[in-house]
């Protein structure tokens, strides 16, 4: 349910959203720099809004605005923002228009208390929330999911913090990553299957939460661990207080976070991304070997699985393309010619490593196909005498309803189309996807014990008695390449 203007966005999947949270324990110490750096690492997850909110222990201040980290903190609205705790956002909308409304962190202020949130995820069961609040008299603002969490904590705070919380998350269905602050706490929650990513981190003086590990390593900090699917972590004075809600469910993490939108650098879940990728390339040349003189990726998330494909193949690896760094991701394309154009205004080939050679190219996804059909063109442009195409996903076929904003299915080139039809609309000499299994083995193959053995787990593959790797039991949310999800969409599907 992307409600973009067309004229506004490129249409592409769209995932929503960076969160961090910062407790100082030097309480004259100010949160709000740390946050802002914390965001910038996250500004790859969301470019639509940022807030910061903070408290000093008696009020919540905030700054919300729509635009890049770098444009909208400066030094002083920086140096205004007073407190030891601080809540930040980056939003990248599925189910909301990018509006001021919409931004956040989200606050309220009542008698009972103030209470900030910032979420990464979409929620299931937003509109009969919704309409539950309306009827029992709330109000709201925006069209965002996450303002519904803010209400039904606001309603339940008269039971206490951790009641409210408790309750309203096990009124709330779908995917989130949770950063919440009150005067004097601050609150990671992670939903039940865990489908977005949030860790802890260690400062000298305080903690983070954040959706990635490299915003960890961007405030000086050290990765603890991740917050585990169905945990709340309670962070104060006396330290990290932990404890799970509801009952426990089987951990879903979203496949497309290692495939696509984490950076190379963040580890999550104890799996390395590019980690991840590598394997995922070393996996698809074993898969779909070809013969060819040059193996390049697409940058920035295809790279990772070029260098695999090229360690397990033999064949030399190459930068092949360059990316334009300054072409974010809402670039202005008012049509779809526009949007086709748009590629060769991000990508661009180079002759010296294409020319006469027979080219093995990895991208990550193919959503629509635009992207790989301009790209070919552009390496033959260059010279490239064969053009042999690897995806280091398999083909996405589904919508997802849990913050990555896939197009409809009529729109996913793969839903409608066979192998060879793509590859003859592309215009490669060879196609292929990597396989469920062939995935799954390679995220398997990087998961990590505990940071304090640092050896590693036998894979959930292996420890499968059925060995059913690629099945609904191996830990990963598959919805867009099965169409199995991890609980009913309710009152989603009908939009689609
Ligand atoms: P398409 O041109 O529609 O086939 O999209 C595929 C390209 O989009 C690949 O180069 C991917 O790296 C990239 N991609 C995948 N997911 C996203 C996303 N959520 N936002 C922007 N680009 C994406």
């Amino acid at each position: 349910m992307n409600t973009h203007s067309e004229c506004e966005t490129e249409t592409k999947l769209r995932e929503k959203c960076g969160v961090i949270g910062i407790y100082l324990t030097d309480h004259e110490m100010n949160a709000s720099r740390l946050a802002y750096y914390g965001l910038q690492s996250l500004q790859h997850r969301g470019q639509e809004s940022t807030g910061i909110a903070v408290s000093d222990g008696e009020r919540l201040d905030q700054i919300r605005e729509l635009g890049l980290v770098a444009d909208v903190y400066n030094n002083d609205n920086l140096a205004a923002l007073k407190g030891y705790i601080a809540i930040g956002h980056v939003l990248y909308s599925t189910s909301g228009k990018a509006t001021i409304e919409n931004a956040q962190p989200f606050v309220s202020r009542s008698k009972l208390g103030n209470v900030a949130i910032a979420h990464n995820g979409s929620l299931v069961n937003a509109e009969p929330m919704k309409e539950f609040l309306e009827e029992t008299g709330s109000t709201f603002t925006s069209s965002s999911d996450t303002e519904v969490i803010i209400k039904l904590i606001a309603k339940n705070y008269k039971k206490g913090l951790e009641r409210a919380l408790t309750d309203t998350i096990q009124l709330i269905k779908g995917s989130f990553a949770l950063a919440v602050m009150t005067e004097k706490t601050l609150i990671g929650a992670r939903d039940p299957n865990g489908i977005r990513p949030l860790c802890l981190g260690k400062l000298k003086n305080g903690w983070v939460l954040a959706s990635e590990s490299c915003a960890i390593d961007a405030m000086g900090g050290d990765l603890v661990r991740d917050i585990e699917p169905g945990e709340i972590v309670i962070i104060n004075d006396d330290g990290v207080l932990s404890f799970n809600f509801g009952e426990k469910t089987a951990k879903k993490t979203c496949i497309f976070e290692y495939v696509y939108f984490a950076r190379p650098d963040s580890i999550m879940d104890g799996i390395g991304v590019l980690e991840a990728r590598i394997k995922m390339g070393e996996v698809l040349a074993r898969e779909s070997g070809v013969t060819a003189d040059v193996v390049i990726g697409v940058p920035d998330s295809g790279l990772g699985a070029a260098m695999g494909y090229s360690r397990a193949s033999g064949i030399p690896y190459a930068m092949g393309i360059v990316k334009n760094k300054y072409i974010g991701r809402t670039f202005i394309a008012p049509s779809q010619e526009e949007r086709e154009q748009m590629v060769f205004v991000k990508l661009n080939a180079l002759k010296s490593d294409l020319d006469g050679k027979r080219v093995v190219i990895i991208d990550d996804s193919i959503v629509r196909g635009t992207t790989s059909r301009r790209l070919i063109q552009i390496l033959r442009k260059a010279g490239a005498k064969e053009v042999h195409f690897r995806i280091s996903s398999p083909p996405v076929k589904y919508p997802c309803y849990f913050g990555i904003d896939t197009p409809a299915r009529a729109e996913l080139i793969s839903a409608t189309h066979e192998i060879e039809e793509i590859r003859q609309a592309i215009g490669a000499d060879s196609l292929a996807f990597i396989s469920m299994d062939g995935m799954i083995e390679a995220l398997q193959s990087c998961e990590w014990e505990e940071e304090t053995t640092k050896e590693k787990k036998p894979s959930r593959a292996a420890n499968d008695k059925n060995g059913d790797s690629g099945a609904s039991n191996c830990g990963y949310c598959q919805g867009c390449f099965l169409g199995e999800y991890p609980m009913p969409m309710i009152g989603e599907l009908g939009k689609r």
